[in-house]
Formats: structure tokens, C-alpha cells, sequence
């Protein structure tokens, strides 16, 4: 078992419907020293890959890639869920169906970020049905920036999201991967890397 996945059996909390809790640590209190760890493992698994961005969501997955750019001394663009003032000029955006919240959001970033130049990996807190990564895919095809790859903390493997993305060419990285979870044992099961 990993660093990430030791940690989800100590705090990780199994809810109906499919949800894995983790906010004790990666969501909502931040354990910045597993951010670190977490970071040093994706520059491993993406050694020799050019990478001069990192793309990614918010609100939860902004701390995770400021920590992880550390590890590659690039910049981090997240991507914005809502319209305001201060976003100006042309943008790039695309549809997401989020998971946790049942609702249907824009996602917005803008030309001035992302380029045709840009290799850039993307880094998220959780994969589920891949929705996310869709639209942040969309965004950096739009930019005519090309994906580098892919580094996702838990990805939920008994749900469609992995397999969409692996099967459309993408190296994705995932730190930890929920093979099955059971709400009335509390138990979770990783499936081995
Ligand atoms: P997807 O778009 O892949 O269906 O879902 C990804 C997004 O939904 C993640 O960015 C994350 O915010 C949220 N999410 C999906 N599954 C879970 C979960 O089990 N627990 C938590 N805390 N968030 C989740």
C-alpha cells in the first residue's frame, strides 16, 4: 500500500452513494506535507515528459496542483466555475456535470493562459465519471496546447471515468485507486499498481 492509499484507510470516510470522504485531509483541511509527497511521486511517474503547465479545477484541486508545481517549476491556470467581473476578454469554456453536486457548470479559462505551446498536465483531487477531465481536456484542445498527462489522486476505478480517459490515449496517473467501497463496513479495497 502507498503513502496516499495508507492515508485513505486511516481517514477516509465511505458514504452512500458512491462518496469517499477525505476532507479531513485532502479537500477541505489540507494536509500540505501529503500534497508535497504527492507531488514527488507524480514527477517520478512523469520523468522525461515536457510539462510547462499545470490545469487544473477548482475549488479542490487548486491546492494540491500549487504543491505538485513546486515539483516541476511551472505555473498552475484553474479553471473557473463561475462568470465575474474580473474575467475579462476572450475565454475558453467548456460543459461539466459535476458529481458531487448533481449540476451542470461552465468552466472557463481565458485565451490569455493557454496557448498552442503549451504542454500541460493536468491535476485533480478525485476521477469519478471523468467529467471534469472532459471539459478541462476540451479547454487545453480549444488553446491548441497539447496534454502531457494526467496525475489524479483517487480515482474511483468502479466508476466509467479511468477507463473513458485511458482509452482515449491519455498517461493517467492515479496515486490511488478505489477498486470497491462498502458504506455499511467502512471498508475499501485499492486495486494493486
Ligand atoms: P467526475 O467529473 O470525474 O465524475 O468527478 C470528479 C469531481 O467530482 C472531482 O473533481 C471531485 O470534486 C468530485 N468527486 C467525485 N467523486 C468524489 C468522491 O467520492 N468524493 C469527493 N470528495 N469528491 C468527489
Amino acid at each position: 500500500m502507498n503513502f496516499l492509499e495508507e492515508r485513505i484507510m486511516h481517514d477516509g470516510v465511505v458514504k452512500e452513494g458512491n462518496i469517499l470522504k477525505v476532507d479531513s485531509f485532502l479537500n477541505h483541511q489540507l494536509d500540505v506535507e501529503l500534497f508535497d509527497q504527492m507531488g514527488a511521486e507524480w514527477k517520478k511517474r512523469f520523468e522525461g515528459i515536457e510539462v510547462n503547465k499545470i490545469l487544473t479545477i477548482e475549488a479542490s484541486g487548486i491546492g494540491i496542483a500549487c504543491i505538485v508545481a513546486k515539483h516541476f517549476g511551472v505555473p498552475v491556470v484553474f479553471a473557473k466555475k463561475t462568470q465575474s467581473v474580473n474575467l475579462d476578454g476572450e475565454m475558453y469554456t467548456a460543459e461539466v456535470e459535476s458529481f458531487t453536486h448533481k449540476n451542470k457548470n461552465q468552466v472557463i479559462v481565458s485565451k490569455k493562459f493557454l496557448n498552442e505551446n503549451d504542454k500541460i498536465l493536468i491535476i485533480d483531487d478525485f476521477l469519478a465519471n471523468g467529467c471534469a477531465l472532459q471539459g478541462l481536456i476540451s479547454i487545453i484542445n480549444q488553446s491548441g496546447a497539447s496534454v502531457s498527462g494526467i496525475g489524479i489522486a483517487i480515482e474511483k476505478g468502479f466508476q466509467t471515468g479511468g477507463q473513458i480517459i485511458r482509452n482515449m490515449g491519455y498517461k493517467l496517473e492515479s496515486l490511488a485507486i478505489v477498486e470497491s467501497m462498502d458504506p455499511t463496513t467502512g471498508t475499501v479495497e485499492f486495486r494493486g499498481q
